[in-house]
């Protein structure tokens, strides 16, 4: 039956009289034709359409409004429904179908608007193909930008490596590590060199409390202490103490520790650790060996002392009796018994003298200092004038006494001094015909230097340090008197008195004593 159906159909499409709907396309095939075949090439552009619409969404990986695609594509493939179902119609009455067809549309339409409605402000939010250029290029500059960045932050993380490394050689090489401590963590952070001097390998970490504790016990307190008053108050320190090494040994070091702040509030602490053991353990056997010294030094002069002293005695006994066989018995005595007798009681004035200096020399070590302010150039004037009771003054001596600051001392001991020093000048300008002696001052570096200066006979610079030396003597007694204490104790007094003594000389020309106190 259906078969007779379609072979009548296709017949009456072949009769050339045949005119479906005849009336509506006013008889014209033309029109007919033109509506069916329009209706039949919507329809299957409408059934493509949708078909690279579902390809186009499938294939694109991430794509905005997956649903209203999807429902422009139903839209569309409904429109080409109705498209198809009405080039049938025109043959075959399918109106109710196409009703159906066209509701669905209708449905499908209206749902299409209002999700276009409800995707409106997303879609307007999805930029065109020329703000895309432009994001596109502000991406690409950006990119470029970072790239240029990157490259130049690779360079200074290199230069900064190299830095850390000549840092850490730096370190290891002054013995010297940085460590720091954070306080909310307890965690320390130790350079390599620190861990190399608790003789631990770089890298383990490290904690607060651990570091206290290579303290040698003894310190320990103290430095608890230092790190409660930086955390508490602010303070920082720099302190000596001794480390006890993951080996045992004990090394001196000296630390120094400053707080770090974070919005006004302590939160931890850096500082240095310098191993200063070498030197710390050389001063420490100079200290002893000082000590030694002055203690012997000590010994030594209260020896030299008590020797003087007790040769006092017997010294006056034989310048006594010399004297008494001088007076009584020089008749009895032929001359080179006579000649003899002299040289005993020359010797034992001589003696009396050097045991005098011995004495005055031993008692200034253990004669206590006492400093007041001291008018120099008053000073200077007593002591000239017990100078000129000297057998070395005569008629031809001058002497310039310059403007003198006033000086901070002993004023005996400083007394003591210039006129050893005075004495000097006129003794060793003695054989000239004319004797100046000018004691005078500079200013050097805001420090007063004084000075005595004479036109004798100078002396060699060769021995410029030896002549300070006890019995040093650049001349026999026979040309000038003398014990060679003189400058000795001249060194001594300045000394005690934190001062400096030197001279300046040429033979034949003079020479020129300088001091400072
Ligand atoms: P003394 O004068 O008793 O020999 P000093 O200790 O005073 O001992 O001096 C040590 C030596 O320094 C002297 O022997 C002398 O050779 C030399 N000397 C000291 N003062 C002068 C001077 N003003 N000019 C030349 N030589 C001097």
């Amino acid at each position: 039956m259906y078969m007779y159906w379609v072979i009548d159909f296709f017949k009456n499409l072949a009769n050339d009289r045949f005119m479906p709907h005849g009336m509506c396309y006013q008889w014209q095939p033309v029109t007919l034709w033109s509506n069916v075949l329009g209706d039949l090439v919507t329809a299957f552009s409408y059934f493509m359409i949708p078909a690279f619409l579902i390809y186009f969404v499938s294939k694109r990986k991430k794509i905005e409004m997956k649903g209203l695609f999807m429902m422009f594509a139903i839209f569309i493939i409904s429109c080409g429904a109705v498209h198809a179902i009405s080039a049938v119609n025109v043959w075959i009455p399918f109106y109710n179908l196409s009703g159906f067809m066209k509701l669905t549309m209708a449905g499908v339409s209206l749902a299409t608007v209002v999700l276009m409605y409800i995707n409106m402000p997303e879609a307007l939010k999805i930029p065109s193909p020329s703000d895309l250029q432009v994001i596109n290029d502000q991406l690409k500059a950006e990119i470029e930008e970072k790239t240029r960045l990157q490259t130049e932050l690779e360079q200074q993380r290199e230069k900064l490596q190299k830095t850390i490394k000549l840092l850490n050689s730096t370190q290891e090489a002054a013995k010297i590590g940085s460590w720091s401590v954070d306080f909310a963590t307890g965690e320390s952070y130790w350079s390599n060199q620190v861990y190399r001097i608790h003789g631990l390998e770089p890298g383990s970490p490290t904690y607060l409390r651990e570091g206290i504790n290579f303290y040698r016990e003894d310190f320990r307190e103290r430095v608890n202490e230092v790190v409660k008053q930086a955390q508490e108050e602010g303070k920082s320190w720099d302190e000596e103490w001794v480390l006890v090494d993951i080996n045992g040994n004990e090394i001196w070091v000296r630390t120094t520790g400053y707080p770090t702040y974070e919005d006004g509030k302590v939160v931890g602490i850096e500082g240095l650790i310098i191993d200063i053991d070498q030197q710390k353990r050389a001063a420490i056997a100079l200290e002893e060996q000082t000590v030694e010294l002055q203690k012997s030094n000590a010994e030594l002069e209260s020896f030299s002392y008590s020797v003087s002293h007790d040769m006092r005695a017997p010294l006056r006994a034989i310048n006594g009796y010399a004297e008494i066989l001088k007076e009584e018995y020089a008749d009895k005595l032929d001359d080179e018994g006579n000649r003899l007798l002299n040289i005993v009681h020359a010797s034992a004035i001589k003696l009396g003298e050097l045991i005098d200096d011995i004495l005055a020399f031993s008692r200034l070590g253990r004669k206590e200092l006492t400093k007041r302010p001291v008018e120099m150039v008053e000073l200077v004037h007593q002591v000239v004038d017990e100078v000129a009771q000297s057998p070395y003054w005569n008629a031809d001596v001058k002497i310039n006494i310059e403007d003198l600051p006033n000086a901070m001392g002993d004023q005996s001991m400083l007394k003591q001094a210039l006129f050893n020093l005075i004495e000097n000048a006129l003794k060793y300008s003695s054989k000239e015909e004319k004797i100046e002696i000018t004691i005078g001052s500079n200013a050097e570096e805001g420090e007063s230097v004084y000075f005595i200066k004479d036109n004798g006979i100078g002396i060699n610079m060769e021995y410029k340090d030896k002549i300070f030396g006890v019995f040093q003597r650049l001349h026999s007694s026979k040309t000038f008197e003398g014990t060679g204490v003189g400058l000795a104790i001249v060194r001594k007094i300045i000394e005690r008195h934190g001062g400096k003594i030197w001279l300046e000389s040429e033979e034949g020309i003079g020479s020129t004593f300088y001091f400072k106190l």
